[in-house]
């Protein structure tokens, strides 16, 4: 038990996220000023925190509860994802996103569905634009015969478990993405594909009417105060029952699970707006979504005018930064990478400009466990999404809140018990180890 945690730092993004940007402006809500009170703090507007207030707001009519997050809702973690919200496993650190077994496999797939239909609820309830959340499904696309093999034997792994999935030939492929690029595909139906920026600008709005959400207000420290908590930031505090820490990677910033997390930042870019010309000779789908049949390969997607334009996404690279920070120049290389593999995927639209790019944090354990659960007397975490955080981070939101509110639930019984992130070896180690790792995986996997 501790009596006081103070942030050693706070977030800081590198790139303009290029989902917010092609959305345009939206009206930004006052940084908090003051003392206020409040019964449940959330920090952090990302899909674990907003899914937090709004399982708070479902348990605990009348409860008052507040947000604050460090950036605008949709420039912070949430918006610089690449908005597939899977409701498959997707192991990183497997050949081919299958889990350790089927048991466990089984039971992430309906805690992940779980998650897909609480954000279904909320597109619904709060009127989100559709677009921002079409249940499309997700292509795992091969490049090689080596990764159409990864492909087949993770849709053994899917034909075990049950679950729907079809196997796209070149040609298909070609019909799809407009690409010859790709060997095959391995098509399954459950992924949701949201326009991250606008489904979490979309959450915040409908949850303004019942919650108090401020922007640009970094949590410096919190503290106790009698039997609750004072929450501090830049211009305010927040006098408050209880805490939901969902500022994912962030909570070790507090000294919260020192040692245990592994901060990996992930690049992406996004094209211009692709015009009529460009688009002929595209070719293929207006919407679609690759992931790479190879975990360590390269994401691409094409959005079209219902999502933010007519654009291709793509997103590759991965740095192990425990600093949580990136800078401009690991930018610009990653950039230069980025824009071979769209180079290598579309030939034939060498004159197409990427209009930005952008980098994002990803927290990860060694043995795949989110930080959640009571970690002191009234805070509650839903954070280390472990890569899938679109879905996890639903589902770390909703067990903080249930947990909060002492309510439990077949996702509140996942996330407890007494596994705790592995420690990692000592720093020194961690990075070199982390960062051959990396290099290496991503060697492996250049041409997907
Ligand atoms: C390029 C890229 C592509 C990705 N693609 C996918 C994908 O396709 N599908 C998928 O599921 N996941 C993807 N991810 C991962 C996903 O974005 C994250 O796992 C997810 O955002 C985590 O959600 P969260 O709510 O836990 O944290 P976040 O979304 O990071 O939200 C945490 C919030 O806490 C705030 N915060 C931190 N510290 C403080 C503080 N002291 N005070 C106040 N606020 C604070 C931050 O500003 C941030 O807004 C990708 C990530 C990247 C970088």
């Amino acid at each position: 038990m501790q009596t006081e945690y103070v942030a050693r730092r706070l977030p800081k993004f590198a790139g303009r996220a290029a989902w917010s940007a092609i959305l345009g402006a939206s009206p930004a809500t006052p940084p908090l000023q003051g003392d206020v009170t409040a019964d449940f703090t959330v920090i952090g507007a990302g899909f674990a925190g907003l899914s937090a207030a709004r399982r708070l707001v479902q348990l605990n009519p009348g409860a008052k509860v507040v947000v604050l997050d460090a950036t605008r809702v949709g420039d912070g973690g949430a918006g610089r994802n690449s908005g597939f919200m899977i409701d498959l496993p997707h192991n990183l650190a497997s050949e081919n996103y299958a889990g350790a077994s089927e048991g466990r496999d089984r039971k992430l797939i309906d805690l992940n569905r779980l998650a897909i239909s609480f954000a279904h609820e909320a597109v619904q309830d709060y009127g989100i634009d559709t677009n921002y959340f079409d249940p499309a499904g997700k292509i795992n696309g091969a490049a090689t015969q080596s990764s159409h093999a990864q492909n087949k034997s993770y849709g053994d792994h899917l034909q075990g478990l049950g679950e729907r999935h079809e196997m796209l030939d070149e040609q298909a492929m070609f019909e799809v993405t407009g690409s010859r690029y790709y060997v095959s595909g391995l098509y399954t139906p459950g992924t949701v594909m949201i326009q991250p920026a606008g489904y979490v600008r979309g959450l915040a709005l409908g949850l303004s009417r019942a919650v108090a959400i401020y922007e640009n207000s970094p949590v410096t420290a919190f503290c106790r105060q009698g039997a609750g908590w004072r929450v501090e930031t830049s211009g305010g505090s927040v006098s408050t029952g209880k805490i939901i820490l969902a500022n994912n990677g962030h909570i070790e910033s507090f000294g919260i699970a020192r040692g245990r997390l592994m901060h990996i930042f992930l690049f992406a870019s996004m094209t211009e707006e692709l015009g009529g010309d460009t688009l002929r000779r595209l070719g293929g789908q207006p919407r679609w979504g690759i992931t790479p049949s190879d975990p360590m390969g390269t994401t691409v997607r094409r959005i079209d005018t219902g999502q933010g334009g007519n654009r291709i996404a793509v997103r590759t690279c991965a740095e192990y930064l425990p600093h949580l920070e990136s800078t401009e120049y690991k930018m610009r290389r990653a950039a230069k990478i980025m824009r071979r593999k769209f180079a290598d995927r579309f030939p034939g639209l060498g004159d197409v400009r990427m209009e930005y790019t952008w980098s994002g944090p990803l927290c990860l354990s060694r043995n795949d466990v989110s930080v959640t659960g009571e970690i002191d007397n009234g805070v509650f975490a839903a954070c280390c999404q472990n890569g899938l955080g679109t879905t996890r981070g639903t589902l770390t939101g909703i067990a903080a809140a249930e947990q909060a509110s002492g309510e439990s639930s077949a996702i509140t019984a996942f996330f407890t018990g007494p596994k705790k992130p592995a420690r990692l070896p000592p720093a020194p180690l961690a990075k070199l180890g982390a960062t051959a790792y990396l290099n290496w995986k991503g060697w492996l996997a250049r041409h997907e």
